[in-house]
């Protein structure tokens, strides 16, 4: 589904990624581990075209993105939902404005606009949120609103850059559930990028390993299932009394 053949970045320089090679398949969890600075975030932008490879070529189904006019990459990239570690929402815009943005942006028509908040609200279980600010909401809730406007769009695939490092455990288990959860029920291919081994092996079909802007190795898993981390309090507490 997304191919990167011989892709090469280098920012002032200094080379950030070198010679990947690397294939997404349709339908699976994707997994990207590797040491801070390896270059993960850097990988997943490319495979957007948010970054231009120096050199090598980037296809989603067969296209080379590098190629393609600047409408037909926007048309493309509707197929590409993202979500990011900080959630990136509009703090002065509420949920529903913060999916309305997305959906104007990727042409979505006005009428539809309703449906479609509606439809990605309730799949991350906040249809009673929508007219909540960002700052009202959890670490959690503002991740599930991030993915709720993803989906929006309709993505075939979503590119999740260390989408659950500022969470607590039980947040955590909950987010890959519902990312999990895309990935069955809509056939979402999922890239998953987290230095957090426990957090790939939970999900993930595949894992790519990355050091120092290259490819280590792709291996298959069988995907560990999500584990019941809950937070330190409890067993605290019974300690207490
Ligand atoms: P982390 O786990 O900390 O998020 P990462 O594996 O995602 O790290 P990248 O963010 O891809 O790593 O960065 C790889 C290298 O590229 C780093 O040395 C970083 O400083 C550099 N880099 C990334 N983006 C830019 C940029 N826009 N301009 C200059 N250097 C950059
Ligand atoms: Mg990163």
């Amino acid at each position: 589904m997304i191919s990167l053949q011989n892709v090469s970045k280098a920012f002032s320089g200094q080379p950030v990624i070198q010679s990947v090679a690397l294939s997404i398949e349709q339908g699976e969890i994707h997994g990207i581990i590797g040491a801070s600075g390896a270059g993960k975030s850097t990988l997943l932008r490319l495979m957007n075209l948010l970054e231009r490879p120096d050199t090598g070529r980037i296809e989603f189904d067969g296209m080379d993105l590098t190629n393609l006019s600047n409408r037909q990459l926007r048309q493309t990239r509707q197929n590409i939902g993202m979500i990011f570690q900080d959630f990136n929402l509009v703090g002065n815009k509420t949920v529903e404005q913060n999916i309305a943005v997305s959906l104007e942006l990727s042409g979505v028509k006005k009428r539809e606009w309703t449906n479609r908040i509606e439809e990605c609200l309730r799949f991350v279980g906040l249809e009673s949120f929508a007219r909540k600010y960002p700052s009202e909401l959890s670490g959690g809730q503002k991740q599930r609103v991030a993915i709720a406007r993803a989906l929006a769009n309709r993505p075939r695939v979503l590119l999740c850059d260390e989408p659950t490092s500022s969470l607590d455990p039980s947040t955590t288990s909950e987010i890959l559930r519902v990312l999990q959860n895309i990935n069955q029920a809509l056939g979402v291919t999922i890239v998953l990028v987290s230095h957090e081994m426990q957090v790939i092996q939970s999900i993930c079909n595949r894992v790519t390993i990355m050091a120092d802007g290259q490819i280590e190795t792709t291996i298959a898993t069988e995907p560990a299932g999500i584990t019941e981390i809950t937070s330190d309090a409890g067993w605290f507490l019974t300690q207490l009394t």
